[in-house]
């Protein structure tokens, strides 16, 4: 079939024929064509309430004469005046964006606000992202996003695409990586025909709408690049293009970056995004347990998120080694006795060459005297509780192992009562000047 502007034209010009000229003037020409949908419903719409009620009165049947005659089938004609037509296309804009892009969303399937966990490390981040992904250009504009290794950039970042993907069809929207981007300029300007290619370049990344770029931290190795990113970025935000960074680090800490540019990332909004605490890595846990089918039992997921804690890319990533070896194990739900395996192996790999518990211990005995069997021991008076529990926060902090495997080295403590004395000390370390000294003086003989 015909576009809809195009049929109604056709059908104007045969109804012209057909009815008087002032009738035609007064509620014909002034329809406006809404929606030709799948069930063969032509919604029209008419000026006001007063055309509507004309047109149902003296020209339907003339309409749907001259439709038929035009599309070759008959069409229901339904007829809405303008609150009608809001009603409409309301309830019709789901299903109307949807069928507008024609190609499959070129965002990670899995990356969506609805699979991102959020607590308090994570929720200001997350409100910015969704603030941005439902009025892109309109509030925080640049959003910056900073955040260590692993602790969901990019899937918020794939979030906000898939988002406006779905929902503001009409927009163009492109992701990608500083290198990227680094590559996508270099080769344009090593061209053959240089000119054209940087023309196409910047046709393409300052026509967009909506552009994200992905750890902007490595923008330091190219400074040609740099001079074109500016102004791309300038171009696009004075036109209220939307633009969102991602990076390790804020601006003032992105090595060799002019300071134009840094200036002009913090003109927005700069959020950070922090390690998830023990709630949410629960949380992230088990949605992925559901999202893939990695079947754990409660404890074995409550274990991997006592043990990992400051990437979540890892803590994925332990929940699938202990699932699968639960496979080859011939289970369909992972227990801890995979969960315990996977997690002494992982100690193995993780030992320091020259620094071990052993040695974190011996060196913490020295500096307080007292003696290895008494700190790994059972004794409870203050001489010895404090060095153990700087020795926990040392060998929990340098060698980053599994609570429950220093639990073992202290003498088979629980792994809660490890917890709770890393977090005194790591507490400690903030509020009381000589803790912080004396760790670090430990930290210096190490
Ligand atoms: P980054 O870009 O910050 O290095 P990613 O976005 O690649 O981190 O995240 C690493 C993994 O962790 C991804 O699989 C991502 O889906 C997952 N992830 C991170 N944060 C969350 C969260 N809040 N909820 C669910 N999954 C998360
Ligand atoms: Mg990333």
């Amino acid at each position: 079939m015909q576009d809809i502007e195009t049929i109604w034209k056709q059908i104007l010009e045969k109804l012209e024929l057909r009815i008087s000229s002032v009738s035609f003037m007064l509620w014909i020409k002034t329809i406006k064509p809404l929606e030709i949908d799948e069930k063969d419903n032509f919604y029209i719409v008419a000026q006001s309430v007063t055309a509507k009620n004309q047109i149902l009165r003296n020209f339907l049947d003339k309409i749907s004469d001259c439709c038929d005659e035009i599309v070759g089938k008959k069409l229901n004609i339904t007829v809405l005046d303008q609150n009608e037509e809001i009603e409409y296309l309301k309830n019709n804009q789901t299903k109307e964006t949807v069928s507008k892009r024609e190609e499959k969303s070129p965002f990670m399937e899995k990356y969506t606000f609805d699979n991102f966990v959020v607590g308090k490390s994570n929720q200001f981040v997350y409100a910015a992202a969704r603030t941005v992904a439902e009025h892109p250009g309109k509030r925080y504009n640049p959003l910056f996003i900073y955040g260590g290794v692993g602790l969901g950039k990019t899937h918020l970042l794939h979030a906000i695409g898939n988002y406006i993907y779905e929902f503001s069809p009409q927009l163009k929207i492109k992701y990608i990586t500083c290198e990227q981007f680094t590559n996508d300029y270099i080769s344009s300007l090593y061209s053959s025909s240089k000119n054209k290619s940087i023309m196409e370049f910047r046709g393409k990344y300052r026509n967009l709408d909506v552009l994200m770029v992905d750890d902007i931290q490595f923008i330091y190795r190219a400074k040609e690049t740099q001079e074109e990113f500016f102004h791309t970025f300038n171009e696009l935000i004075m036109n209220n293009k939307q633009i969102i960074i991602c990076s390790d680090r804020p601006p003032k800490e992105i090595e060799n970056l002019e300071d134009r540019l840094k200036s002009r990332f913090s003109s927005g909004l700069i959020h950070d995004i922090q390690p998830p605490d023990i709630e949410t890595r629960i949380a992230i846990l088990h949605k992925k347990s559901q999202l893939e089918k990695y079947y754990a039992e409660d404890q074995v997921i409550n274990y991997i998120a006592e043990n990992v804690e400051s990437n979540i890319r890892e803590l994925e990533g332990k929940l699938s080694e202990v699932y699968f070896l639960a496979t080859l194990n011939g289970k369909k739900v992972a227990t801890m006795e995979e969960a315990k395996e996977i997690f002494s192996k992982t100690q193995k790999d993780e030992y320091k060459d020259d620094l071990s518990p052993e040695k974190i211990i011996n060196v913490v005995c020295e500096y307080f005297k007292v003696d290895y069997k008494d700190i790994v021991g059972k004794k409870k008076n203050k001489e010895i509780v404090e060095p153990r529990m700087i020795a926990v926060y040392l060998i929990s902090e340098l060698l980053n192992l599994p609570l429950v495997n220093i639990g073992k080295i202290f003498g088979g403590r629980d792994h809660t009562t490890i917890m709770h004395s890393r977090d005194k000390i790591t507490d400690e370390i903030k509020n009381n000047k000589k803790t912080a000294n004396i760790v670090n003086e430990i930290k210096n003989l190490l």
